[in-house]
C-alpha cells in the first residue's frame, strides 16, 4: 500500500522552461484531486546539481495564499505488485566480452590502468563491446547469483574517457536493443557479482561505472561498486549489504541524499571528502572531471582514514 498524494509530479515526461536557469527542464506538480496543474512555476527543475529549483505546492499556497479545493482523499492507494525482474541470457552476456581494440572505454582505461591492469578489470567487471555505435561498450549488472539484470550502453570519448553525450546522449539498453517485451528492468548495483568473490573486503559505491573501474585499480583494498545513476540508489538496495562495511562515495551534490539514505544501516558510512575538499572550479566543470578529482581527494583520504 502506497500513500494517495493530493500533489504529485505531472507524468508523461513533458517538461517546461524553468523560472531559475531558463532551460526547459521544469516538471510541473499536478493536482490529483483535478487533473490540473497546481501553476507555472510549481515544479522541481531536474537539474538537480546545476540549478536546484523546487517550488513545492505547499510553499506555492502559503506564498500566494491561494487554497486547494476541498476533496477527501483516499487515504491509501493499492499499489501494483512489483513485477519479478527479467534476466539476459549469460550467453548474450559472454558473446560481447569480445572485440576490445573497437572499445573505446577499455582503450582510454589502458591509458589510465596500463594494460595489464584495465584487462584484468574489465574481465572482473564482464565490461563487453557494443556494434550499436561503433566504439560503445556494455556495462553489465549482474547480481549476486550472478543473473544478468541488464546491460547499459554507452560510448565514451577514446582520447578524453569522457562520455558521449553530443548531440544526443548514447546510453541504451540491451534488452530494449535485442526487442525483448515484455522486460521488467530491476538494476543492481554495476559490480555486485564481485561481492561473493571476497566476502571480508569492505566495499565502495559510487556512482558511475567508471569511477568505479578506476577507483578499483587504483584503490584495490575496497570492492568497488557504482549505482549505474544518481536516483538508483535506495534504502533497499543499502540494506541487502548490510553485514558488510561500507562507504559510499557521493558525487557532488548527492551528499546529504545519500547520507539520509544511510541512517539507521548498520556498518554504512558516507565520506563527505568530495564536499568539503570540493572547490568552486570542482563543482563548475561538473560530473566527468570529478571522477579525476575524486581519485586525488579519495587517495589522501585512504592514507590518512578518519
Ligand atoms: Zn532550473
Amino acid at each position: 500500500m502506497r500513500r494517495a498524494y493530493r500533489f504529485e509530479f505531472e507524468k508523461g515526461g513533458l517538461k517546461y522552461t524553468c523560472p531559475q536557469c531558463g532551460k526547459a527542464r521544469l516538471v510541473r506538480y499536478v493536482d490529483t484531486a483535478t487533473g490540473e496543474q497546481v501553476a507555472d512555476h510549481a515544479g522541481r527543475c531536474d537539474r538537480e546539481d546545476s540549478c536546484g529549483y523546487h517550488l513545492r505546492p505547499s510553499e506555492f499556497f502559503r506564498l500566494t495564499g491561494k487554497r486547494p479545493c476541498r476533496v477527501t482523499m483516499p487515504t491509501y492507494r493499492q499499489k501494483r505488485p512489483t513485477p519479478e525482474p527479467s534476466f539476459i541470457d549469460v550467453a548474450v552476456m559472454r558473446a560481447s566480452l569480445a572485440r576490445y581494440e573497437q572499445n573505446n572505454f577499455c582503450r582510454w582505461l589502458c591509458g589510465v590502468l596500463g594494460e595489464e591492469r584495465a584487462f584484468e578489470l574489465t574481465a572482473l567487471y564482464r565490461i563487453g563491446t557494443s556494434k550499436h555505435w561503433a566504439g560503445s561498450s556494455v556495462f553489465w549488472q549482474i547480481d549476486r547469483a550472478n543473473r544478468v539484470r541488464g546491460g547499459k550502453v554507452m560510448l565514451y570519448d577514446v582520447a578524453t574517457g569522457r562520455r558521449v553525450k553530443e548531440p544526443f546522449a548514447h546510453v541504451h539498453w540491451v534488452h530494449r536493443l535485442m526487442k525483448i517485451e515484455p522486460y521488467h528492468l530491476r538494476q543492481c548495483f554495476f559490480g555486485e557479482h564481485l561481492l561473493c568473490l571476497d566476502t571480508l573486503k569492505p566495499v565502495a559505491v559510487v556512482e558511475s561505472e567508471k569511477t568505479a573501474l578506476v577507483a578499483s585499480g587504483f584503490i584495490p583494498e575496497f570492492i568497488w561498486m557504482a549505482t549505474a545513476g544518481k536516483q538508483n540508489l535506495n534504502k533497499e538496495k543499502l540494506t541487502s549489504l548490510q553485514g558488510r562495511r561500507v562507504k559510499l562515495f557521493p558525487d557532488l551534490g548527492a551528499f546529504e541524499r545519500w547520507q539520509s539514505l544511510s541512517r539507521g544501516v548498520a556498518g554504512v558510512s558516507v565520506s563527505d571528502v568530495l564536499e568539503r575538499r570540493a572547490t568552486d572550479a570542482d563543482r563548475a566543470a561538473g560530473l566527468d572531471l570529478v571522477c579525476t578529482f575524486k581519485l586525488r581527494a579519495m587517495g589522501v583520504f585512504y592514507a590518512n582514514p578518519g
